[in-house]
C-alpha cells in the first residue's frame, strides 16, 4: 500500500448538509440554485449543476490540505454562490464552518478566531484586507476557485467518516439574548430541521428565496438551507441594496423573488418612507420574518401593502435554528397585540413550564418555553457549563434521558395549544421590587397612533434605575406628545410599569444582525439631557 492510500476522503453520512445539494442536483440540475449580481449590474444564474462542480473544485483543494474531520474553517464572506459552495465543500469533508460577515469588527473577529482556532481562514475574493493573526492558514475564494495563500500545518488524520452527529457549523450569536456564544450544530440537527420545515410547506421548488441577513447570522444559513432542501433558488440581496428602500425593492422585483427572509427591521425604512413601493412586488408570495417581535402597527401596514402575501412569523433561537413558523392572520383583527408563535414544526414540540417547574396546561397561563426536538444544537463551543444550563432534563418526564432546550423565552398558552410570545425571561426586569415585562410596556406604547415601534429599557439614574422608552414615530410629521403618551401608559399599565420618559428616536439602534440593540438604546437614553443620539442602523 502506498503511503498516500492511508489518506482517504472522508465519507459523509446521508444526514449531511451536502446531501441536500446532492438531492437537488439529481432532481433539477439545470434549475438556478443561486441568482446574484455579476458585477456589471446584471444578474447571473448559477445552476445546481454548476454549483455542484464548484463544490467539487473547492473540496478537492481543501482535501489536499491534509485536514482532519472536525478541523474548523472560518468563512468570511457575504452570501453568494461561491460562499454557499464553500460551506458545502467543508460539509462533505467534515470540516465545521464558522461563518463570519465581512462587516465584523476586527476585535470581534479576533475573539472568534481565538475561540475556534481555525485550520483555515478563507475570505471571499474582493474583500478589503484586514489585520489577521500572523499565524494560521489563509485562503481566498470566488467563482474562479479556492486559492490557498498560506497552507496549514497538516494534521494527523484520525477520522475517516463524517458522521451525522459531527459538527456542520459553529455560529456565534450576536448576543441580543446575552453574551455571544459559539452555537455548535450537527449535520443531523440542521438536515432534520430543514427537511421538516420544507415538508411543512414553507417553500417549494418554484420559490426564489431572498436572503437578507449577514452570513454569520443563522438566518442566512436558514435561507441557504431552505432553498437547497426545496430545490428552490436562493437570491442573496447585496448589502448595498439593503441601504435604501427603492434599491432593495428594485432588486427584489428584478430578481422576481417569491419569498423574502429578514428580521422585522428590514421592512422599517420602506414602511416609513415609501410603503407604496411594496406594491411593485408582484411575484412575492410570502415574507418570513424572525429574530424578534414584529411591531404590530408595522406588520399591519405591510399586510395592507402586500395583499394576498403570506406573512410568516418564524420563532426560535440559534440553538435549534428555529422552532416554529406561524402564519399571521389575514387580516390582522383589530386590537391584535401579540403575535402567535403557534406550535413547533413537525417533529418538535414546545412545552411551557411555570416558575415552580410544572408543565402549564391551562389556557391563558404563561411559562417558559422548553423545546423538545431532534434538531437541537450539540452545545456551546468549549463551554460545558453554559451548555448544561440550557440543555436540561425534560420537565415532562426526565426519565428518558433526552435533554430539551430551555429557551429563556416566556409565552402564554392559547386555547388551541398555540403559544403567544411574551418576551425574554431576561427582559423581565425589576422596578422597585415589581416584576416588569419590557415587552408589555413596548406593546402598550406601540398602540399609540403616532408610534410604529417602541423599545423599553432600564436606565441608571444616580443609584437607582428608571424605566425609559424610545419610540419610532409614524413618519416625520407624526404628532407626538410625551405628556399624553405618559398619561396613556398610566391608564393602561400599573404605575410601576409607566416609563419615566418616552423619547422619540429617529431609529431604534440595531445589532449587527438587525435586531433592536437594547444596550445601545440604554446608553443613548442615559446620556445627559436625554437627547437620543442613536447611530443609524444598518442591516448588514
Ligand atoms: P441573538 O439574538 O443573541 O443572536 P438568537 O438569534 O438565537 O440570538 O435569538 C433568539 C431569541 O430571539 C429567541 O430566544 C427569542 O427571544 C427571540 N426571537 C426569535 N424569533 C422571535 C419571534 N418571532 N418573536 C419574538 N421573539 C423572537
Amino acid at each position: 500500500m502506498k503511503e498516500n492510500d492511508a489518506v482517504q476522503p472522508a465519507r459523509p453520512s446521508v444526514d449531511n448538509f451536502h446531501q441536500l445539494l446532492k438531492e437537488a442536483v439529481a432532481r433539477t440540475p439545470a434549475r438556478p440554485a443561486v441568482i446574484e449580481p455579476d458585477g456589471t449590474g446584471a444578474v447571473r444564474e448559477v445552476s445546481y449543476r454548476r454549483l455542484d462542480s464548484l463544490v467539487k473544485e473547492y473540496a478537492a483543494v481543501l482535501d489536499g490540505l491534509g485536514l482532519d474531520v472536525g478541523d474548523r474553517v472560518v468563512v468570511e464572506a457575504d452570501t453568494s454562490a461561491a460562499s454557499v459552495a464553500l460551506l458545502l465543500a467543508c460539509s462533505v469533508l467534515g470540516l465545521p464552518f464558522v461563518p463570519v460577515s465581512p462587516q465584523t469588527p476586527d476585535g470581534r473577529l479576533q475573539q472568534v478566531l481565538r475561540a475556534v482556532e481555525p485550520a483555515v481562514h478563507a475570505r471571499a475574493d474582493g474583500l478589503l484586507s484586514r489585520q489577521l493573526p500572523p499565524t494560521g492558514a489563509t485562503a481566498r475564494f470566488g467563482p474562479d476557485g479556492l486559492v490557498v495563500e498560506r497552507p496549514p500545518t497538516r494534521s494527523v488524520r484520525r477520522r475517516q467518516a463524517v458522521l451525522a452527529t459531527d459538527t456542520a457549523y459553529i455560529v456565534f450569536t450576536s448576543g441580543s439574548t446575552g453574551r455571544p456564544k459559539g452555537v455548535v450544530m450537527s449535520h443531523r440537527a440542521i438536515v432534520t430541521f430543514l427537511r421538516a420545515v420544507v415538508a411543512d410547506g414553507l417553500a417549494d421548488g418554484d420559490d426564489r428565496v431572498a436572503s437578507t441577513s449577514p452570513l454569520q447570522f443563522d438566518f442566512a444559513l436558514f435561507g441557504i438551507g431552505i432553498a437547497l432542501t426545496a430545490g428552490a433558488t436562493l437570491v442573496p440581496v447585496p448589502r448595498e441594496r439593503l441601504g435604501s428602500p427603492r434599491r432593495m425593492i428594485g432588486f427584489l422585483r428584478e430578481a422576481e423573488v417569491t419569498q423574502v427572509h429578514g428580521v422585522p427591521s428590514l421592512w422599517r425604512p420602506v414602511l416609513r418612507h415609501d410603503p407604496e413601493l411594496l406594491r411593485e412586488l408582484r411575484t412575492l408570495r410570502s415574507v418570513v420574518f424572525a429574530g424578534e417581535q414584529f411591531p404590530v402597527p408595522e406588520l399591519r401596514l405591510l399586510q395592507e401593502m402586500l395583499p394576498g402575501t403570506r406573512l410568516v412569523n418564524g420563532y426560535g433561537a440559534t440553538e435549534s435554528m428555529a422552532a416554529s413558523f406561524t402564519d399571521v392572520p389575514d387580516p390582522l383583527p383589530a386590537g391584535y397585540e401579540r403575535l402567535s408563535i403557534g406550535r413547533a414544526h413537525t417533529g418538535a414540540e414546545m412545552t411551557l413550564v411555570d416558575g415552580a417547574g410544572r408543565v402549564v396546561t391551562e389556557p391563558g397561563a404563561s411559562g417558559e418555553i422548553y423545546l423538545r426536538s431532534p434538531a437541537l444544537f450539540s452545545g456551546y463551543w468549549n463551554d460545558p457549563e453554559a451548555t448544561a444550563a440550557v440543555l436540561v432534563p425534560d420537565p415532562v418526564d426526565p426519565r428518558h434521558g433526552q435533554p430539551v432546550l430551555r429557551t429563556g423565552d416566556l409565552a402564554r398558552l392559547g386555547v388551541r395549544g398555540e403559544l403567544y410570545f411574551l418576551g425574554r425571561s431576561d427582559h423581565q426586569v425589576q422596578v422597585h421590587g415589581h416584576r416588569v415585562e419590557l415587552g408589555e410596556v413596548e406593546g402598550t406604547l406601540a398602540r399609540l397612533p403616532a408610534v410604529t415601534a417602541a423599545a423599553a429599557v432600564l436606565v441608571p439614574r444616580g443609584r437607582d434605575e428608571v424605566l425609559m422608552a424610545g419610540v419610532v414615530l409614524d413618519g416625520p410629521h407624526a404628532q407626538f406628545d410625551e405628556t399624553a403618551a405618559l398619561a396613556w401608559c398610566a391608564r393602561e399599565l400599573p404605575a410601576y410599569m409607566v416609563p419615566r420618559r418616552v423619547c422619540p428616536v429617529p431609529e431604534l439602534p440595531l445589532t449587527e444582525n438587525g435586531k433592536v440593540d437594547r444596550e445601545m438604546l440604554r446608553h443613548s437614553l442615559a446620556a445627559p439631557r436625554n437627547t437620543p443620539d442613536v447611530r443609524r442602523p444598518t442591516n448588514a
